[in-house]
């Protein structure tokens, strides 16, 4: 189900309605999980390819081929040092025996000294005779110095250099950087496609469904699920099991999963509260909403508890705490009307 380019069938269509555009910068957005960084990846590849089509890269030629080997000399990867490895992007050297000494940890922001290094290969001329791009990702985790260098640099790029920003929060990037570039916001695959797609990556038929739910439509995000051993079946107990106080029903997610997890529940009740449809879970796999004011305050406290998830002091306290207050939030219903 996939296209030539590797690329899902829902961003086909993206690349090939980008690649007729002209500009030196472009900005794609939306929604996580509908492909950013591959989509932004397929057309830096389209870009430097010695032999593209109307419809993306060759994938054959030296230079598809430098792509795919992580080594092309015109392509500037712009991430931070955890997303580097997660897409196995090589680390220079300096930062590469950093870690390895355990020095420090791997970086979460896009750190100035990359940021540096991409200034440079900006001023560089082209090794291979296509262009150069540099691809950011994700760009709303640029702070406020690296965002001006690179501010600086779509300003006033020298030759002929290209530029693809992929975020997820938009929102968070500077307004300058936002109006410097071409905007394009991804599109939400339909569920039968997103579906087909799961499939093809070895999700099982029956799972497929259920997943997406979970994961609000997002393909992406639903394969995740899949990887990390998510059952639809699990998911689905999982509202009546916190308002229970089960912290097993988290299945061992980390602080930041179990929160997103929650987050989701909490939405789908104030949904139903107002009246609209839950989007992660089933209506009937729903306990009894509470009242919007604890629902108010519960959702109020999960996104601070977002805000230290990534490093908790002790992540098994901080599981049972996020439960207990879960269970405290889904027990506070109000009296059942007759
Ligand atoms: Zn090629």
């Amino acid at each position: 189900m996939t296209t030539a380019a590797g690329l899902a069938p829902w961003l086909a269509p993206s690349l090939e309605a980008l690649l007729r555009q002209r500009g030196h910068a472009w900005l794609l957005q939306g929604a996580s999980g509908l492909g950013q960084y591959e989509l932004g990846l397929a057309l830096a590849t389209a870009w430097l390819c010695e032999r593209p089509t109307g419809q993306g890269a060759c994938g054959q030629c030296a230079s598809c081929h430098a792509v795919a080997v992580r080594t092309h000399a015109d392509l500037c990867v712009l991430m931070p040092e955890v997303q580097m490895m997660e897409l196995g992007w090589p680390l220079d050297e300096k930062t590469q025996s950093d870690l390895d000494d355990k020095k420090r940890k791997p970086s979460r922001e896009i750190r100035v000294e990359a940021m540096r290094d991409a200034v440079g290969f900006a001023q560089r001329t082209n090794a291979r005779g296509h262009g150069k791009v540099v691809l950011v990702y994700p760009a709303e985790r640029m702070n406020a110095i690296t965002a001006n260098a690179l501010l600086k640099t779509l300003e006033e790029p020298v030759g002929d250099i290209r530029f693809v920003l992929a975020t997820e929060a938009a929102w968070q990037l500077l307004p300058t950087i936002r109006s410097r570039c071409i905007g394009f916001t991804l599109p939400w695959p339909s569920s039968d496609v997103a579906a087909r797609w799961l499939a093809a990556e070895g999700v099982a038929a029956a799972d497929a469904t259920g997943l997406l739910r979970a994961a609000g439509g997002r393909p992406q995000d639903a394969l995740r699920l899949a990887q990390n051993g998510a059952s639809p079946k699990a998911w689905a107990a999982l509202p009546k099991a916190m308002a229970r106080g089960e912290v097993a029903a988290l299945g061992g997610q980390a602080p930041p999963a179990a929160i997103e997890t929650l987050q989701k529940l909490c939405h789908d009740l104030m949904a139903t509260r107002a009246g609209a449809a839950p989007r992660f879970f089933e209506a009937a796999d729903l306990p009894l909403a509470p009242p919007d004011s604890a629902l108010a305050r519960w959702s109020k406290s999960l996104a601070n508890a977002a805000k230290t998830a990534e490093h908790p002091f002790n992540p098994g306290l901080m599981l049972e705490a996020l439960v207990s207050e879960a269970q405290s939030a889904l027990n506070s219903a109000a009296p059942r009307r007759p």
